[in-house]
């Protein structure tokens, strides 16, 4: 190697998509994570690594537990949304899924999930602008066969995005590492062009930087191709976060 640093190398390490939960004083909350390893045999041991600004990570820093729900391929992004472009201190996230308290006391998410791990924290290092828990595997249970939802499928099928508090967080408009998001052609005639419609532009969601392609549409939401972000219903929600129309702004 020449010594030069190319951090696209680093889009190239692995990951899977993980709800990590704690607990504090009778409090609940849960986070997206997608850096949960298991780093010892024996005795098994799992390891994470939590932002510091996090609710997540001060609960776990108190409690010294946390829980891990490793997530289905199939998990809906409204659900990814909603545990890794939310706050706990804004929302009640737990209120929102089903979960059942483990071992720990840590409320383990079973939406969505292939398998349940509860951890008690036995060591951590402080990496910089997060923290890595290291646990003792506690309680283990698999809870239906699948295939995992990995990181890579998270960015290149479900078009989604790291939110900045991520160890992987590559900073803002920066396109996914293997550009599967076609640029907007602009193509598509419109059905019935009026008079003073403007023209089709995208936009961007300003919580997790999703954007709205109108010459693709929200499929999975049953908005055609070629829909015109104004043309949206009212009720239409950001797939990824579940930001609401109002917090759109359109692409410079
Ligand atoms: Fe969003």
């Amino acid at each position: 190697m020449t010594g030069e640093m190319d951090r696209k190398a680093l889009r190239d390490v692995t990951y899977g998509m993980y709800v990590v939960t704690s607990h504090s004083d009778g409090k609940l909350n849960g986070q997206i994570a997608n850096t949960v390893i298991q780093v010892c045999s024996e005795p098994p041991r799992i390891a994470v690594s939590i932002n510091k600004n996090n609710l997540t990570h001060e609960y776990i820093s108190k409690s010294g537990v946390f829980a891990v729900s490793v997530l289905d391929e199939k998990t809906p992004m409204p659900f990814i949304g909603l545990f890794g472009f939310k706050s706990g201190r804004d929302v009640d996230k737990l209120s929102q899924v089903n979960y059942k308290e483990g071992v720990t006391g840590c409320p383990c998410v079973t939406d969505n999930a292939l398998s349940l791990l509860e951890a008690k924290v036995g060591g951590s290092t402080d990496t910089g602008t997060h923290t890595l828990f290291v646990g003792d595997l506690v309680g283990a249970e698999v809870l239906q066969q699948g295939a995992p939802l990995t990181y890579a499928f998270y960015h290149k099928k479900k078009r989604g995005k790291s939110p900045k508090n991520a160890p992987t967080y590559e900073g803002p408009d920066k396109p996914p590492a293997e550009g599967p998001q076609k640029p907007s052609t602009g193509a598509r005639e419109k059905p019935s062009p009026r008079e003073g419609e403007k023209d089709m532009k995208t936009y961007v969601c300003n919580v997790c930087g999703y954007e709205y392609d109108p010459a693709v549409g929200d499929p999975d939401a049953g908005i055609p191709a070629g829909t015109a972000f104004e043309k949206l219903p009212a009720d239409w929600v950001c797939p990824i976060c579940g930001a609401a129309k109002s917090e759109f702004s359109p692409k410079p």
